[in-house]
């Protein structure tokens, strides 16, 4: 799978995704990451990018056509029948959920348009975006940030980027409960014992454990996630 950035800051997101396990996903080519600077194809001479939002009105705006011919030089690369989604991260879209991530991650190729200053205009957006995503509801300075977010959380569900796709599978979100609680060694730290089942070796029993730790946790963190897992699951009630 491909992830191709739209940004003014390619050098941000590139930092950041290089190192740790996306970076090494890309060494080993389970992934690949591109960077697209927009300010590269602006036809400006003095290579601006923004402007007065008509109107009126507080900031500048990302201008249409910069935006729009950064994204062909990356989609008309794909071929015709390439699966592909091109996300605009923005405070006014879907929030970004488990779920999400991994619709995206069936993809071939997912491009992430990072916005800056007060935004983009609204025809660049039209033309092009499949997907507007939200990573919560607070305003960030761009969407440098946000992009990173989406890849991390997408790219670890790409067979192969984790070194135990198990992982993915059993951690918070996977089945709509958040994770049970973990331990390492030592088994006693501070005085602080390991709950005895999991030094007992019986895998039902464990398997159990973790299953009520995660309903329990769940409803005492995230009610909301509680209440819709109950639902679903007809527990009983
Ligand atoms: N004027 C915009 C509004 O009120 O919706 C906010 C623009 S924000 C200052 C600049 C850019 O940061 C946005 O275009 C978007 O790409 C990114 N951004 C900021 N907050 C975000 C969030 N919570 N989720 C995703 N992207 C965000």
């Amino acid at each position: 799978m491909n992830f191709h950035i739209l940004t003014l800051f390619p050098e941000m997101v590139m930092q950041g995704l290089m190192t740790s396990i996306t970076g090494r996903a890309v060494k080993q080519n389970k992934i690949g990451i591109e960077a697209v600077n927009i300010r590269d194809y602006t036809q400006d001479k003095h290579k601006k990018v923004d402007d007065y939002p008509y109107g009126g009105g507080a900031g500048m705006l990302m201008q249409a056509q910069p935006v729009y011919d950064a994204y062909r030089s990356v989609a008309d690369q794909f071929p015709a029948n390439a699966k592909k989604r091109v996300v605009y991260v923005t405070p006014q879209g879907t929030p970004f959920t488990q779920q999400m991530a991994q619709d995206f991650a069936r993809q071939d190729d997912l491009i992430l348009l990072c916005g800056h200053y007060e935004g983009i205009d609204e025809r660049a957006l039209e033309s092009i975006v499949t997907d507007y995503v939200s990573i919560g509801d607070y305003v960030l300075t761009g969407g440098e940030l946000p992009a990173m977010v989406v890849i991390d959380s997408v790219s670890r569900l790409v067979p192969g980027v984790l070194n135990n796709d198990e992982s993915a599978q059993t951690e918070s979100f996977s089945d709509g409960l958040l994770e049970y609680p973990q331990y390492t060694r030592p088994a006693n730290y501070k005085g602080m014992e390991v709950p005895e089942v999991l030094l007992s070796g019986h895998h039902g029993n464990i398997e159990k454990w973790r299953h009520e730790k995660s309903l329990e946790r769940t409803k005492k963190y995230r009610p909301d996630l509680y209440e819709k897992y109950m639902a679903e699951n007809n527990n009983g009630r």
